[in-house]
Formats: C-alpha cells, structure tokens, sequence
C-alpha cells in the first residue's frame, strides 16, 4: 500500500471510536466468558487496540492493568486523551509497537486482547506467536472476521478471501486454536448492529468532511468508494459473515502437536 494511502486511512479512521466491528457490550460479554473478573491484579495486554474501544471497558471492568499496543501514534493518542479524561489513566499504558515484534516476556500476561486486528498477523500466526506470553491458564480473547455458513455467496467469498485468505467459519478458527495449545472457551458472532451501527455508520458519517479536507484527490475518493462498496456488500450478505469473538484459555505444554515440541 502506497504511503499516501495509509495516511488516508489512518485520516478516515482516527475520529471514530472504533476502526472495526465491535461493541462494549460484546467486549463485556466476552470477559464474563474469559472468568477474569473474579481475579486481582491482572496484567493484560490489548493489542491492536486502535483508539481504544475494548481498552476502556477492560479498564473500567476488570482489577487490571493494561498494556494497549498499536503501531499507529495517533490511534494510541486519541486512546491516552480518552483515559485521562475518563480518569482510566493509572490502568492504562499505550505502547507504540508492531504486533508481530511485541517484547512482552514469557509467561507474564494474565490475558491477550484483540478485537478486529489480529487478521494483520494472521490468525494462526499471532496465536501461534503470542501464546508464549500468557502465563499457564491465561486468557486469549480476539474477535476474527468469520464465515457464519458453511457456504457463503460466491460474490461475498470472492470479495473477502481477496481480503483476507484465512477467512473461515468458526469451527475452523476453534480447531486452530486447539492445535496451537488452547482450550476454546467461548465463541459468539457478533450481531449485525456491531457493524452498522458502531462501525459503518461512524464511518458514513465522517465521509463528506474527509473528502473535503483532502480537496476530493483521486486517492481519497478511491478510499471512500472502496469503503462504500464494502457496505453496501455486508448490507446485502450480513447473514453470511461477521466477526465472532473466541475466548480460549492457554492449555498445558503437552497439548501441543509434535512439531512445537521439537
Ligand atoms: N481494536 C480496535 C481497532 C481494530 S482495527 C477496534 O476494535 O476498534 C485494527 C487495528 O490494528 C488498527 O488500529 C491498526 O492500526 C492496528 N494494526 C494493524 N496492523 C498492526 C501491526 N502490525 N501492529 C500493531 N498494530 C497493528
């Protein structure tokens, strides 16, 4: 992607409170699923966390301390104003890095978070790479865009393994998770107002005022056509796809295959 691109994107994305599908009452649900709340001090890192949905209902839910990873400073900014205004400073860090370099040591992490980001790295790939930071019986917790059908549409599947190859159903992302040394505890789709209305919606919103700041260039169009493509497909096929949020616990080493045992 060109530089230019990206710095429209990051312009487009930054005034929302999300940069993908989610909801506070989906992060909320998921940490009743993780049985996190009956524990004190946690340690938690939420990676991805753009401006910081998921940071701030971890803060205000949980007795945690949490570490929000994103290698956007101007997400991380917008997420540090946010804290300090809602007095969620003192549980909140951002750290400005890449997810596939985090130097988080082994076993120090009582939960992994990451809602809508961890597509980035891959699936199998980041819980693969982070499982090495929770401590045993820790908690991974990532919402993952998932087919909701065995066979989804061919014009939607076309369109999203262009996207994203890992694409799947659920019970595809749940066997990776068992293969890579978790023990699934929970799943749930999140439902259609997760999309319209906490992530397109938004986005619609922001769509006039962001071609004007950028003089209505062909790269900022491009942009917004793209994006409106992409909504009017999910308005067409939401019963086809969302995001589902997995919850699984980090199980004991002699869970793994063969191959990470080498
Ligand atoms: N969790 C947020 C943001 C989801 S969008 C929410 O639900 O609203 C995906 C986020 O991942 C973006 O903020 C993007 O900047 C971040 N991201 C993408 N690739 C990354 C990488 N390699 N390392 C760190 N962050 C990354």
């Amino acid at each position: 992607m060109a530089m230019d691109e990206f710095q429209l994107l990051v312009d487009l994305h930054r005034d929302n409170d999300r940069q993908g599908p989610g909801g506070d009452e989906q992060t909320r649900r998921a940490i009743e699923l993780s049985g996190l709340a009956s524990r004190r001090g946690l340690k938690i890192a939420d990676i991805g966390c753009g401006t910081g949905a998921s940071t701030l209902v971890l803060a205000r839910s949980l007795d945690a301390h949490i570490t929000a990873v994103d290698f956007l400073p101007e997400f991380l900014e917008r997420l540090d104003a946010a804290a300090r205004e809602t007095g969620l400073s003192d549980r909140i860090t951002t750290l400005a890095q890449s997810m596939d370099a985090l130097d988080f040591a082994d076993d120090e992490l009582d939960a992994i978070w990451a809602e809508g980001a961890i597509y980035s790295i891959g699936f199998e790939a980041g819980v693969r790479a982070w499982r090495r930071f929770l401590k045993p019986g820790g908690v991974l917790a990532v919402s993952e865009i998932t087919w909701l059908t065995a066979n989804p549409p061919a014009e939607l599947r076309e369109h999203w393994q262009g996207e994203y190859a890992e694409i799947a159903p659920a019970s595809d992302k749940i066997a990776c998770l068992e293969r890579e040394g978790f023990t699934p505890v929970g799943y749930f789709p999140l439902p259609e107002h997760c999309w319209l209305d906490n992530y397109y919606r938004p986005l619609q919103a922001r769509f006039a005022a962001f071609l004007e700041a950028h003089g209505h260039s062909p790269g900022a169009q491009a942009i917004v056509e793209d994006e409106k493509a992409e909504i009017a497909l999910y308005e067409r096929f939401s019963a086809f796809i969302s995001y589902g949020f997995y919850i699984a616990r980090k199980s004991e080493e002699w869970h793994l295959p063969q191959r990470a045992l080498a």
